[in-house]
């Protein structure tokens, strides 16, 4: 993606920040709606492609006949009615399904079985598939992108657009960025009929394509807005050798603030699929995104958390979180990233980075010090406390430092320091 626009991606999943291109360590939860954080937003709601797919169709965008069946009985049912050939898919919510062997083409009950047996129960980039979607299989003639998404500087919907699609997007973007037309939609004017179609000029579809996809691109606009999506991808959208447009693949992620518009929702939620620390951060008010490591991280501004990310990783260790606690340090806090981080079972230290602005070091301190003597911690905790009363915060600190609690006056030694307590 073109730097200036940081298309917010996490994984294959969007998210708000650009930077954490990670993937989660991703951990079921009961099936049970999010519940209300006290910044008063609620999670985000990923769709599996099925489920994105009747998104889509809801709106009115052409999408293949198919069901899906958490079984291969079920899955040869469903291909007996809906005529062969059929593609068996994976259900998880990762990219590059196709690659890893989640995508295969059947052509009679045998191969069904046989595809759908292999690819139910595969692991996918640490998705397990539980579900599959048989659909009827689709002639390409040529596969194109598109998406709609929030460009958050520019206060607009960034559509997305190219004739080079099935691959992701990622890819065309670093390698040859031109094959991307990008609009921005203001939310007041919408995306015109006439504006869809000079957008579909500019990203040279073939002419054959044009009507199809200037149906599809508006309908997709209006899934996007009315839906209260935060991002609607379609990769590939193709045309067909008989001259017709149709998503074949659907990512969806719902703005989770919107439920309350659309009952219908609920189905959703019930399938989202969380990471537990995520959760537990979220519910806490916390800007959490669980990573693989073993170095619990806390720092104060995100700029200063993806620091300390780096710098863990830098001097050789791997964290196992970003996590953001804002402007307010105050014992509250703390002690809710502190608990979050403990119940991470392959946290081995933590290491807390903190620069002193609003917040003062000695108001850091107290917190640190009061939320140590509410949470039962058993790994090791490295400081670094620098800016505004860094000396009255370490005062304080001082009388509590020894095994379990050290502190380090620069954030290379304090990362080097936390790598080392945790035993590697
Ligand atoms: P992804 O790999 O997870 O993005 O899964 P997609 O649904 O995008 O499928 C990956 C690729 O499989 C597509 O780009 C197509 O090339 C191919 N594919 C998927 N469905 C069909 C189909 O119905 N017919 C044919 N010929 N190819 C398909
Ligand atoms: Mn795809």
């Amino acid at each position: 993606m073109g730097a200036a626009i940081g298309l917010p991606r996490r994984g294959d999943w969007v998210r708000g920040w650009s930077i954490l291109l990670v993937s989660p360590r991703v951990v079921p939860t009961s099936a049970r709606p999010p519940s209300d954080s006290p910044t008063g937003g609620m999670q985000r709601v990923d769709l599996f492609e099925y489920q994105g797919k009747q998104f889509f169709a809801s709106f009115g965008i052409p999408v293949s006949a198919g069901d899906a069946v958490t079984d291969v009985d079920e899955a040869v049912a469903v291909a007996e009615r809906i005529g062969y050939p059929v593609v068996v898919k994976a259900q998880v919510q990762v990219g590059g399904r196709g690659k890893a062997g989640g995508i295969k083409l059947a052509n009679d009950a045998d191969e069904v079985r046989t595809h759908a047996g292999d690819i139910l129960g595969m692991d996918i980039k640490g998705h397990t598939v539980e579900i599959v979607w048989i659909e009827v299989a689709s002639d390409i003639a040529e596969e194109y992108y598109a998406s709609f998404t929030l460009d958050r500087s520019a206060k607009k919907h960034l559509g997305m657009l190219s004739a080079e699609g099935g691959v992701e997007i990622e890819a065309v973007a670093e390698t040859n960025p031109d094959a991307i037309a990008k609009i921005w939609v203001d939310p007041i004017d919408g995306l015109t009929e006439a504006v869809a179609r000079e957008w579909v000029a500019a990203a040279n579809l073939n002419p054959e394509a044009t009507e199809g996809a200037v149906d599809i691109l508006q309908k997709l606009y209006t899934a996007y807005v009315d839906g209260d999506a935060d991002l609607v991808e379609i990769n590939p959208l193709i045309l067909t050798p008989d001259g017709r447009v149709h998503a074949l693949d659907a990512k969806v992620t719902l703005d989770g603030n919107s439920t309350f518009r659309h009952a219908d929702y609920e189905q959703y939620e019930a399938t989202q699929v969380r990471d537990e620390r995520e959760t537990e951060a979220f519910e806490k008010g916390l800007q959490y995104v669980g990573l693989d490591g073993y170095v619990g991280v806390i720092a104060n501004g995100a700029g200063l958390a993806m620091s300390t990310v780096d710098i863990v990783n830098q001097v050789g260790g791997k964290p196992a979180n970003f996590l953001d606690i804002g402007g307010g340090a105050n014992a509250d806090v703390m002690a809710g990233a502190l608990e979050v981080i403990t119940n991470d079972p392959n946290v081995r230290s933590i290491f807390i980075n903190i620069f002193g602005g609003i917040t003062k070091g000695e108001e850091v301190a107290n917190g640190i010090v009061t939320a140590m003597e509410r949470v039962e911690i058993d790994v090791p905790i490295v400081i670094r406390l620098d800016g505004t009363n860094a000396d009255q915060g370490r005062e304080i600190l001082q009388p509590h430092l020894g095994d379990k609690l050290v502190m380090e006056s620069t954030m290379v030694s304090a990362a080097e320091k936390a790598v080392a307590l945790a035993g590697n």
